[in-house]
């Protein structure tokens, strides 16, 4: 079958890979779609350490097509996800707490196993969440990891009704940053980016207020304008966002981590004391989450924007992300 197989010169090779027959608790899934995440950029490009022969995608859509005998969670027929988080141990400390995501035995889609830019992909049958009748499978392969981690991110940002939250970066995550932000927790928005052509695409889908950095300073117009956004969360390939966004927020504020460019932030001690703000990283989202991403997007209070493409188009598909040429996402079509 035919499978986005990253290669030792931070390529990807669209070439023939031979899946193994499932095992105990898998079932093998017909891949319909799959988003092209930025995180799959930085897999390629070995930013998280060399991945040389691994097939990429965890924004994977797919139909079930055989599960093994003892699965019981999935039948053929079922349109399911594979995401980022492929597997989690299932018994210790975090798996068990709610905090699956951070299980210290987990496999992630398209970066320790195999993930989902083939034809096929096998998935542990238990850890495929079903996609909601009614939800267009292209636009679902975009909850799947950009969906469930903004969605997720502005859990852990605590934002109330009413409330101001800054978004950075309103690429492929932050545009639904912005609609679950705004259409889900019925916050105000401001969409900070260093790209005019996203802040645009911001403003038509509701921004209330849309900033460019390279224009103005954010952290002093949330500052005068609004006396500090009360939470941020940060989408932004940037280390420059990271420190804007903790000066953006009022006292009090969260800051929350979601973008994973490899470098480190500055983080003033006095101001993050005096000021009580509070920094947290986010990773993805469990199943739980996921769930409930794919079922905001299917009552259409969530709309993410895809354009779909072949699978023998993804180096392009990087090259255009690293050059900012796009808004939304772009999703690999199996059928083109
Ligand atoms: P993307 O390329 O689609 O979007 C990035 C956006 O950031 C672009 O719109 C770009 O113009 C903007 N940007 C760049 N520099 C900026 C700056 N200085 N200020 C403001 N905006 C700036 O990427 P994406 O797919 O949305 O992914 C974003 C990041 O999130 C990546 O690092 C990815 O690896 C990471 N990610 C993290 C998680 C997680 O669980 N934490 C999940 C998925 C993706
Ligand atoms: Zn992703």
């Amino acid at each position: 079958m035919k499978a986005a197989v990253v290669t030792s010169d931070k390529r990807v090779e669209v070439k023939d890979k031979t899946i193994r027959p499932i095992r105990s608790g898998e079932a093998l899934v017909d891949v319909e779609f799959c988003g092209v995440c930025h995180t799959d950029l930085h897999v390629k490009n070995a930013d998280y350490g060399d991945k040389t022969g691994v097939t990429l995608g965890h924004e994977g859509i797919g139909v079930v097509r055989e599960v093994a005998d003892d699965v019981s969670s999935l039948k053929v027929g079922d349109r399911v996800s594979i995401a980022w988080f492929f597997e989690g141990c299932g018994h210790y400390e975090y798996c068990i707490s709610g905090r699956e995501t951070l299980c210290r035995e987990v496999k992630n889609a398209g970066y320790t196993v195999d993930g989902a830019m083939a034809e096929q992909c096998i998935v542990t049958a238990d850890y495929a969440v079903k996609v909601p009748d009614g939800l267009d499978p292209a636009a679902a392969s975009s909850v799947t990891c950009a969906g469930v981690t903004t969605y997720k991110a502005i859990k852990e940002a605590k934002i109330k009704p009413g409330q101001w939250i800054a978004i950075y970066g309103l690429g492929g995550l932050g545009n639904l940053a912005l609609q679950y932000a705004k259409n889900v927790f019925n916050a105000k928005v401001i969409a900070v980016d260093i790209n005019d052509s996203q802040l645009e695409l911001a403003r038509e889908m509701g921004a209330d207020m849309v900033i460019n950095p390279k224009k103005d300073k954010p952290e002093d117009m949330m500052q005068d304008k609004i006396g500090g956004a009360h939470a941020a969360v940060v989408t932004a390939v940037a280390k420059s966002a990271f420190n804007s966004a903790i000066d953006c927020v009022r006292a009090g504020g969260v800051v929350v981590a979601v973008g994973l460019p490899p470098e480190a932030m500055d983080l003033s001690i006095p101001r993050l004391v005096l000021n009580g703000i509070e920094v947290i990283g986010s990773l993805v989202g469990t199943r739980e989450d996921l769930r409930e991403a794919f079922a905001f997007a299917a009552e259409g209070r969530v709309i993410p924007k895809v354009e779909k493409r072949p699978i023998e188009d993804i180096n392009a598909i990087f090259d255009e992300m690293q050059a900012g040429s796009f808004t939304g996402r772009m999703v690999i079509d199996m059928d083109l």
